[in-house]
C-alpha cells in the first residue's frame, strides 16, 4: 500500500521502528516526572532535570531559555532544509495522586494527571533518535511551561530568543484516554476548542434586608445573567459548530440574615469549535451584562481569567500527521468533531503552519484530568515513532 493513499483505518502491526533509543531509560525518566510533578509557572525542577537528562542522553546543539522554565533543544541538520519545532508540556496539575504505584507523585497535592510526563519522556526520547543530526533542516524541541494555564505557548512565542528559532511548521501530540493505545487521531481544521473563562462582577450598596429597596443588591441582575447564559448557547450551539456557555462559579454577600448584598459575581467558561463563536458569544454575555447593570444601578467589572486559542490544524499539518500514521503503520482515526477541551498549542498553530494529533492512550483508562490516571509508558515508543517520522518528512526542503 502506498501512503500518498491512505485509508482511515490501518491495522496495527509491524510498528516497531529500529530507532536508536533507550526505552528504559526513557521510562525511568518518564516514572522520575511523574513522582516530582510541578504545577505551572513553578516547573523549575522538572525543566533542570530534563535539561541535565538531554545534554548526557542526547547532545543537542543548543539548548535555548524562553519564557519562565521553558526551554527549545535545537538539532542542527546535515543539510538545508525546513525548521520544524516539536512541542511538549513541563507542568501537571493540582490534583491529588490516588494511584498505587512505586513512582507516586511525592508532592501532596500535584500530580502529572495530563500526562505531561509521558510527553516530555517522548520528547526525550525524539532526542535520542537525533544525536546522529537530522538528515536535513533543523528540529527544534520545545520543552514548553504553563499549558494547563493557557499562557506557555503565548508567552514562549513572544519571548525575544524565540525569533531565532523561527519555525517552518510546528506539531504537537496529547495522550488520549479512551482511543486504543497507539492510534493516531487527528482532523483538519479545529481539533481543540477556543476557550474563554472569564468573571463577570456587579457591584451596588449594602443594606439592612429589612429595608432592601434603601440598598442595591446585584442578586437578580446575577439570576438574569445567568438565565441568559443558556439563551445564547442555544442561538449559537450548531451541530456542525458546537457552542456552550457554561456557568462555572457564583458568590454573592456574606452568609447574614440581615445583610442585603452589595457584589457578587458569576463565572463562566465559554467554548465553541469557532473561535468567532466564542468572541460573539462574550460580546453578547457582557452587553447583557450591562443593560442589566443599568437597569439595577450596578457596577459592573469584566475578568477574562483564562484563554485558550482554538488549536486549527491546517490541511497540510494534516496531511503530514497522516502521512506519518502510514509511514510508520499506525493507526489512523479521522475524526469528525474537534475535542472540547482548550490546548494552548493554538497559540502555535495561529502563529505558524502546523497540526495537532491525539495519541490513544488505551480503552479502559481513566480520563485526562481524573486522580487515577497514568500515562501508559506502553505508548511511548508508538509517540516517538510518529513524531521522528513527522520530522523527517517536514524538514525536507
Ligand atoms: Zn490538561
Ligand atoms: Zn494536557
Amino acid at each position: 500500500m502506498l501512503c500518498g493513499d491512505i485509508p482511515h483505518s490501518i491495522n496495527r502491526q509491524q510498528k516497531g521502528l529500529d530507532l536508536t533509543i533507550n526505552l528504559d531509560q526513557l521510562i525511568s525518566l518518564r516514572h522520575w516526572l511523574h513522582a516530582h510533578p510541578e504545577l505551572s509557572r513553578q516547573e523549575v525542577e522538572t525543566a533542570k532535570y530534563l535539561r541535565s537528562f538531554l545534554t548526557e542522553t542526547a547532545q543537542p546543539d543548543d539548548i535555548i531559555s524562553l519564557d519562565g522554565s521553558g526551554f527549545a533543544a535545537v538539532y542542527n541538520g546535515k543539510a538545508p532544509g525546513k525548521t520544524v519545532l516539536l512541542r511538549c508540556e513541563l507542568d501537571a496539575l493540582p490534583i491529588h495522586e490516588i494511584n498505587d504505584i512505586p513512582y507516586g507523585s511525592t508532592q501532596d497535592g500535584v500530580g502529572h494527571k495530563c500526562g505531561h510526563d509521558g510527553h516530555m519522556a517522548i520528547m526525550a526520547g525524539v532526542a535520542q533518535t537525533l544525536t546522529d543530526r537530522p538528515a536535513y533542516g533543523r528540529v527544534i524541541l520545545l520543552f514548553q511551561p504553563d499549558e494547563e494555564t493557557g499562557t506557555g505557548a503565548r508567552n514562549c512565542c513572544l519571548h525575544e530568543a524565540f525569533a531565532s528559532i523561527a519555525p517552518d511548521y510546528v506539531f504537537a501530540l496529547h495522550n488520549l484516554p479512551g482511543f486504543p493505545a497507539g492510534q493516531v487521531i487527528c482532523k483538519p481544521d479545529t481539533f481543540a476548542s477556543q476557550v474563554k473563562y472569564a468573571a463577570i462582577k456587579m457591584t451596588g450598596k449594602e443594606a439592612h434586608s429589612a429595608q432592601p429597596e434603601t440598598g442595591i443588591s446585584p442578586s437578580f441582575a446575577l439570576a438574569e445573567l445567568t438565565l441568559m447564559a443558556r439563551k445564547i448557547q442555544a442561538k449559537h450551539d450548531r451541530e456542525d459548530a458546537y457552542a456552550l456557555v457554561v456557568p462555572v462559579y457564583n458568590q454573592m454577600g456574606v452568609q447574614a440574615s440581615g445583610v442585603c448584598p452589595a457584589q457578587g459575581e458569576v463565572q463562566f467558561t465559554l467554548r465553541s469549535a469557532l473561535a468567532q463563536t466564542v468572541e460573539t458569544m462574550w460580546k453578547e454575555l457582557t452587553d447583557h451584562t450591562h443593560t442589566l447593570a443599568d437597569e439595577y444601578g450596578l457596577s459592573v467589572t469584566l475578568e477574562t481569567r483564562e484563554e485558550f486559542a482554538a488549536t486549527t490544524n491546517h490541511q497540510v499539518g494534516f496531511d503530514i500527521i497522516k502521512r506519518a500514521a502510514c509511514e510508520t503503520k499506525r493507526e489512523f482515526n479521522a475524526i469528525k468533531q474537534p475535542f472540547r477541551w482548550g490546548e494552548d498549542f493554538g497559540e502555535l498553530t495561529k502563529r505558524y503552519t502546523g497540526a495537532m494529533f491525539g495519541l490513544g492512550a488505551g480503552l479502559n483508562r481513566p480520563d485526562l484530568h481524573n486522580p487515577d490516571y497514568d500515562f501508559p509508558d506502553e505508548i511511548l515508543n508508538d509517540g516517538i515513532a510518529m513524531m521522528v517520522e513527522i520530522a523527517t518528512i517536514a524538514t525536507k526542503p
